[in-house]
């Protein structure tokens, strides 16, 4: 079996201004970093408009398009902006997403990972923040409960961040547990362990700030993994942001590069046992580019080696 990997040239096409963590050369580092990987490598499709609707209204979208910019860029809000490839990059994102999940139920590969930008856990259902766009984590979930009718998928972000999106998007759907671990307190500010959604299907894992390895695989072990063991999905979706890494800048957890190899290991171990090994990761943030480098080839290292 292999790991496939879906990137596309248009995801280097969405620009942020000068500064911003978001940036272009993030794409890149992971990019070499995965060079010479034994990987099925896939060019990303441009997502149907209809995968983008399972999470987003109409007239959010056509927002998106009213406010993109012929050039120059748009503000959005102090985090996130579009310029003029931002739409197609993000078309190519949501699209990486679900052609993963075609990939892997289809058995052409058994798991995948997207190396795409904009990032898409913190875009809420009408609402672009937090430097994402989309929603990919969410509708790669809905392309597989209603497209390819499984009845059950979870989500497990890593990210340092809460997946605040991802929660807002699967908020009243029963059938996707989500398990989002974040440092709290730090922006968006939600994700306390009392949001739960409207089926009890939303794990919120706080962790406190200058926690590292240690705090995050105890909470892991006592919390996540036995309910997603007990949830028995028939895959999983990682929200892969590397940004609780030690070196990252923006945020204060101290994971190192064999956490983000070890949380890996453990959710494809869980994915052998109830589902086959079927896992689609997808790239969320990781701001210092040597850390998030190396942290995504570690990710990616442990997909090839997990078992079926
Ligand atoms: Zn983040």
């Amino acid at each position: 079996m292999t790991t496939a990997l879906l990137t596309h040239a248009d995801c280097l096409m969405h620009v942020t201004p000068d500064g911003h963590p978001e940036q272009v050369a993030r794409l890149e580092h992971v990019l070499h970093a995965l060079e010479g990987m034994d990987l099925k490598r896939v060019t990303a499709p441009l997502a149907a408009e209809d995968d983008i609707l399972r999470v987003h209204p109409a007239s959010y979208l056509a927002d998106l398009r009213r406010n993109l910019p012929a050039d120059g860029l748009h503000t959005i809000d102090a985090d996130t902006y579009l310029s003029p490839g931002s739409l197609h990059a993000a078309f190519r994102a949501a699209g990486a997403s679900v052609r993963a999940v075609d990939m892997v139920l289809s058995g052409e590969v058994q798991n995948a990972f997207c190396a795409i930008r904009p990032p898409g856990h913190h875009a809420e259902t009408d609402t672009a923040m937090g430097f994402c766009l989309f929603g990919n984590a969410a509708l790669a979930a809905k392309h597989a409960l209603d497209h390819h009718g499984l009845k059950r998928v979870a989500v497990v972000d890593f990210d340092v961040h809460h997946g605040n999106g991802t929660q807002d998007l699967l908020w009243d759907e029963a059938r996707a547990l989500v398990i989002t671990s974040q440092q709290m307190p730090l922006w968006p500010g939600t994700g306390r362990a009392d949001e739960t959604g409207a089926h009890d299907t939303i794990l919120n894992l706080p962790l406190p700030p200058g926690s590292g390895g240690a705090e995050m695989r105890r909470v892991y072990q006592q919390d996540a993994f036995p309910r997603l063991r007990a949830f028995k999905p028939d895959l999983i979706v990682i929200s892969a942001g590397f940004d609780a890494h030690a070196s990252d800048p923006l945020a204060q957890l101290y994971w190192k590069t064999e956490d983000f190899a070890w949380i890996t290991a453990q959710i494809c171990a869980i994915a052998a046992e109830i589902c086959g090994g079927r896992v689609v990761s997808v790239l969320e943030g990781g701001y210092d580019l040597a850390a998030l480098a190396a942290s995504a080839r570690a990710h990616v290292d442990e997909l090839m080696k997990a078992p079926s």
